[in-house]
């Protein structure tokens, strides 16, 4: 799927749409959800034009992914749900119901989750 630029995140990452950001380096960015389903509900997007993990795997730079994986754990720890556990998720295209076309982490936590059922 080619990345357009117009997509929700693309706008929050160029400044044009606000979001509140948890924390930011030069590969990523990590915000809360707009409609959080957990108590802690934060999203961490890579700054590239991806959408998928198809894509970022082949085309992104060992940094950006190193980043990702950090910005995750990193996040977890600050939002202070590391100890008690927590669930990263995330979702592509249309079987994973994807809902915005730029490749996104949820990390949720702060209550016991469901079971997930896919
Ligand atoms: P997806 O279904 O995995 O694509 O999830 C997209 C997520 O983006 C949903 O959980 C939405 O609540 C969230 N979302 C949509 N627009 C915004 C926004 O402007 N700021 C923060 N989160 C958003």
């Amino acid at each position: 799927m080619a990345y357009d630029p117009d997509n929700i995140f693309a706008k929050i990452l160029r400044g044009e749409i606000p979001c509140t950001k948890v924390y930011e380096d030069e590969h990523t960015l990590a915000f809360h959800d707009i409609n959080p389903q957990a108590p802690t509900h934060i999203l961490v997007v890579p700054k590239g034009p991806y959408v998928s993990w198809t894509d970022f795997s082949q085309t992104a730079s060992d940094a950006e992914i190193a980043a990702l994986v950090r910005t995750v754990g990193l996040v977890a720890r600050e939002a202070g749900v590391a100890e008690e556990g927590y669930r990263v998720l995330s979702n592509v295209g249309v079987n994973g119901n994807q809902e915005v076309p730029h490749l996104h982490i949820h990390v949720f936590g702060g209550r016991r989750l469901g079971r997930m059922v896919p």
